[in-house]
């Protein structure tokens, strides 16, 4: 294997197992610099995304390199000002961009284009067109909601590649509302009223605002507060609004009825699981851009097999590919079988936060209100850290729920505690065997 296809097989044992709809944006154009002497040097765009990922990530990243390459590496993440990008045989996923998107937070990837229609999300589909048409003008502000991995993430940036490219001038701005809060957040910190000020023009003077999961500032009074006002601003000159989120919104639960009676004032369209054709029609898709062969039958094979999730599936299939290259066999549905059914034991686990709070206390003898509570003993704080670094990858919470959950912590807190453990998993052989039963516990 070389540096390139390392690196390509790394991403896509991640893009499985990592959380979050943004493993686009974070790892969009990385690749492996250097592999020396059991030390490889990963090159990220930008040092916000490499500070990111290495924060969050390091030891998963590191996990699959270690076990591809069968060796201990030590990685060190670094900004390459010259992206070279590595071949891309399994389609366009981790594609380069201009400048003027990626700026905005927006992945090339997601585009009309390559986003496939059918009865499950042709509503939301016409409703996003429009929008890219005449922003501002045909429906505002329109609310997208579904499941997770079911094209809300793609269709809002599609919105947002098409009128940078087909709009010269209007100017596009891409968020999370897990993102949003924590800007706003860190701005408030600060204590400067020029980096509030900053914020707020920020956000108040573009001429669209692609809102991803808005339901994660619900609960969170300065924000939506903050949001409430951002929102008036935008929608009194006609600017273009757009949300997604996994509820409609009178369903998000803490969500301020000033803020649900505007989002429903809007256009709103669900998107549903795709049927059979659908997910046949999106692997053929993903085929056609590989480099790779794949026959009829192992795209129908992989979609009967996976029927819910379209991230899910788009992992499965890049799983199935890249198995069958590294072992070197022939690429039939009955290979694709067997894959399927030992992927799917493996993934298929349900975490509740409640469940994994419940297990960590029992596991350490810790009462639940001692890993809410404000105590700092050792006995205390390093279960506490273990709940919060397990609810970060067993889960879909952002950190600031995570915070809530333990005792209205703060997001750097609980940063930071899940930063500590993954630290710990690397060094420390009685933390990676207790985080190992707690999970087995946990997802058993
Ligand atoms: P969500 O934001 O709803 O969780 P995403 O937009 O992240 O879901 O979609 C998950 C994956 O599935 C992405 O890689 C996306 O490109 C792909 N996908 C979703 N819907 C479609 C579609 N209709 N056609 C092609 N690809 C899709
Ligand atoms: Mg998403």
């Amino acid at each position: 294997m070389n540096n390139d296809q390392l690196w390509e097989a790394t991403l896509a044992e991640l893009e499985l197992n990592l959380s979050g709809g943004n493993f686009k944006t974070w790892f969009g154009q990385t690749s492996i610099l250097k592999n020396e002497n059991r030390l490889i040097e990963i090159g990220f765009p930008t040092s916000y995304a490499r500070d990111r990922v290495e924060q969050r990530h390091y030891h998963q990243v590191k996990k699959v390199l270690d076990r591809l390459t069968q060796k201990e590496n030590e990685l060190i993440f670094s900004v390459d000002t010259s992206p070279k990008l590595p071949e891309k045989p399994f389609g366009p996923l981790f594609e380069g961009g201009k400048e003027s998107q990626k700026g905005v937070g927006l992945s090339l990837n997601y585009t009309f284009e390559n986003f496939v229609i059918g009865n499950c999300n042709n509503l939301a589909h016409a409703v996003a067109l429009a929008v890219a048409q005449k922003p501002g003008q045909a429906y505002n502000p329109v609310f997208f909601y579904s499941g997770v991995g079911l094209g809300k993430t793609h269709l809002l940036q599609a919105i947002g590649n098409d009128i940078i490219k087909k709009r010269r001038g209007l100017s596009v701005l891409y968020c999370t509302g897990e993102s949003f809060t924590n800007e706003l957040l860190d701005s408030i910190q600060s204590g400067s009223r020029k980096t509030t000020a900053k914020f707020r023009k920020k956000f108040r003077e573009t001429d669209v605002l692609l809102i991803d999961d808005i339901q994660f500032i619900a609960g969170r009074e300065t924000t939506q507060e903050e949001f409430f006002h951002t929102f008036n601003a935008l929608f009194m000159e006609k600017k273009q609004i757009v949300l997604t989120s996994d509820k409609p919104p009178r369903e998000i639960s803490k969500l301020e009825d000033r803020l649900s009676s505007r989002f429903v004032g809007g256009m709103i369209a669900d998107m549903q699981a795709p049927d059979l054709d659908v997910r046949i029609a999106i692997l053929r898709n993903k085929a056609k851009n590989s480099k790779t062969k794949v026959p009829n039958e192992v795209i129908d094979t992989i979609a009967e097999g996976v029927e819910t999730n379209i991230r899910e599936l788009e992992g499965t299939f890049n799983q199935v590919l890249i198995y069958v290259k590294a072992q070197g066999l022939e690429l039939t549905p009955e290979t694709a079988t067997k894959i399927l059914g030992n992927s799917f034991k493996k993934r298929k686990v349900v975490a509740t936060p409640r469940k994994i709070l419940k297990t960590v206390g029992t596991y350490y003898t810790v009462k639940q209100k001692d890993l809410k509570g404000k105590r700092r003993t050792k006995e205390i704080v390093r279960p506490r850290q273990v709940a919060m670094y397990l609810l970060r990858n067993l889960t879909e919470l952002p950190l600031t729920q995570i915070g809530d959950l333990l005792g209205g912590r703060d997001h750097t807190t609980v940063m930071h505690g899940v930063g500590k453990i993954e630290k710990l998993l690397e060094e420390n052989l009685q933390i990676r065997e207790q985080v190992s039963v707690v999970k087995g516990q946990i997802c058993g």
